[in-house]
């Protein structure tokens, strides 16, 4: 059976197929009819949930999305959603970590605080649909290190460790990840749900 990832991110896409081993994920731009989708929500449960919902019927296909973001208690968990857009250009990384950098720049250690979250959504073409949340519980350091990753990685030092998740290799971060954590909280559900479908 195949499944549609509802990204063009190639990581993403490889992170699904070595965690969704049993089934043939493809990506979205196999689809060339389905156009990007904007990201509206306010939650990452309605982002991924969009997503997901416009690419199971685009595609005819069961359709798994993630939307995923930094939360920073002292921000009431912002940027959150915004997290691809806080210095207000999608996408822009170093943009985005220099702008949060700033805004952390006179909060005291104890109150660094942070967690990446992941939800992660699948869609049946029939509109069934379930979704799961990961986290990534740390905190924040004032001096980015790391060179792997991509986003807030070189500023997140996850709970139990010492090092920021831009220091960790792809695998050590896999296992940890809020992505990972949500990509295999959703196997087993994509397993009944599109199995039986
Ligand atoms: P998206 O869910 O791929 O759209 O990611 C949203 C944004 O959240 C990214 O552009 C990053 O700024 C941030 N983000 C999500 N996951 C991670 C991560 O694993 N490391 C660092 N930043 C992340």
């Amino acid at each position: 059976m195949r499944i549609v990832l509802a990204t063009r991110n190639p990581g993403k896409i490889a992170e699904l197929r070595r965690i969704l081993s049993t089934f043939e994920i493809v990506g979205v731009e196999e689809f060339p009819h389905i156009g990007d989708v904007a990201e509206t929500g306010i939650t990452f449960e309605e982002n991924a949930l969009l997503k997901a919902h416009a690419v199971a019927q685009g595609s005819g296909l069961p359709a798994v999305a993630d939307d995923s973001g930094l939360c920073v208690d002292a921000f009431n968990g912002m940027p959150g959603v915004f997290s691809a857009r806080w210095a207000g250009r999608h996408g822009d990384d170093q943009a985005n970590l220099d702008l949060l950098l700033a805004q952390i720049s006179d909060l005291p250690e104890e109150k660094l605080t942070a967690h990446f979250r992941c939800v992660a959504a699948l869609a049946l073409p029939d509109g069934e649909w379930r979704t799961v949340e990961g986290r990534l519980p740390g905190h924040l350091i004032k001096t980015p290190r790391g060179g792997n990753g991509f986003g807030y990685d070189p500023i997140l030092v996850p709970d139990g460790d010492t090092r920021t998740t831009a220091e960790m290799s792809p695998g050590e971060k896999d296992a940890i990840s809020h992505r990972g954590r949500a990509f295999r909280a959703l196997a087993p559900i994509v397993r009944d749900l599109v199995t039986t479908a």
